[in-house]
């Protein structure tokens, strides 16, 4: 597509959002049978799958770290996600975007727990339409806790960019390929920065802004995930429903005669107490 004469119309942008909105999002969590943690994560029109395997034996030896494991983050791009077939296999994008968001997830990951074993994590774009790097880290750290990984917290990735002068958040194709800036952001829930890459220029001003805007756009993809992270746990605890009632069966039994067990030994000290 040509550039747009136009980014914004009226207060709207070309995909009919307001300058501070993020692209529809949508999680399914544990799509993968054979990972130990999964995710696929639609963002807009991008569509990524993330898979994590791990703790586990860190080949070749020699990589492996004494006393923290090894975090190995690989974003690939499928030849049929990008208009132009792309050239597979890894470029020098794929790299820099594989160290960026190893970068982005890894302050998150209690590493010294599993010393001398590698967590890898892996993300294959299927569908590509700007901000896939976002898409990708935001999949990676669902997977990550979704594969059990003892974490910090979650990270969450969006970017604000400026196009017509003015900023928005979350850029589609158009307004990435042809705009005047482009920042990539990826925070903890404190707020605490992971990940900030800029492409272009903005004012001193803008740039407060701009973080300003990624923070809010991150806290409410921070709240999806959290909800489809917890949505995946609940189908399976009602899946399970027999079960659980049987736990909660023996365990309501097992306190009672905790409490009873307890009375007598507080009879029995009070008797002591007496004497
Ligand atoms: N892109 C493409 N072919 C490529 C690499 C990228 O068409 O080989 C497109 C793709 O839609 C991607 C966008 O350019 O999402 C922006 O790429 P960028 O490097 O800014 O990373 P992203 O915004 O995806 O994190």
């Amino acid at each position: 597509m040509d550039k747009p004469e136009k980014f914004i119309i009226d207060g709207i942008r070309l995909d009919g959002r307001k300058p501070d909105e993020l692209r529809p999002m949508k999680i399914e969590v544990g799509v993968l049978n054979r990972a130990d943690g999964s995710c696929y994560l639609e963002f807009g029109k991008n569509k990524v799958l993330a898979a994590v395997y791990g703790p586990r034996e860190v080949h070749p030896r020699h990589n492996q770290k004494p006393t923290t494991a090894v975090v190995r983050f690989r974003y690939n791009m499928a030849s049929f996600s990008v208009e132009e077939r792309k050239r597979p296999g890894p470029d020098r994008r794929s790299i820099e975007v594989s160290k960026v968001s190893r970068e982005a997830v890894e302050p998150m990951i209690f590493t010294e727990y599993f010393p001398k074993s590698a967590i890898d994590i892996f993300v294959e774009v299927l569908q590509a339409d700007a901000g896939t790097r976002t898409a990708g880290i935001n999949a990676a750290s669902i997977a990550l806790a979704d594969a059990s990984i003892p974490m910090r917290g979650l990270v969450s990735s969006c970017a604000v960019g400026k196009v017509d002068g003015e900023l928005v958040l979350d850029l589609m194709k158009d307004e990435d390929n042809y705009g005047e800036a482009d920042m990539p952001v990826a925070m903890t829930p404190d707020g605490e920065i992971t990940l900030l890459q800029m492409d272009g220029n903005l004012t001193r001003e803008e740039l407060k802004k701009a973080l300003e805007m990624a923070t809010e756009g991150c806290k409410q993809i921070y709240k999806l995930q959290r909800e489809a992270l917890i949505g995946r746990y609940k189908k399976e605890l009602e899946e399970h429903k027999e079960d659980v009632e049987l736990v909660e069966t023996i365990t309501e039994s097992e306190e009672t005669s905790i409490e009873s067990t307890t009375t007598v030994n507080i009879d029995e000290s009070g008797g002591l107490d007496d004497e």
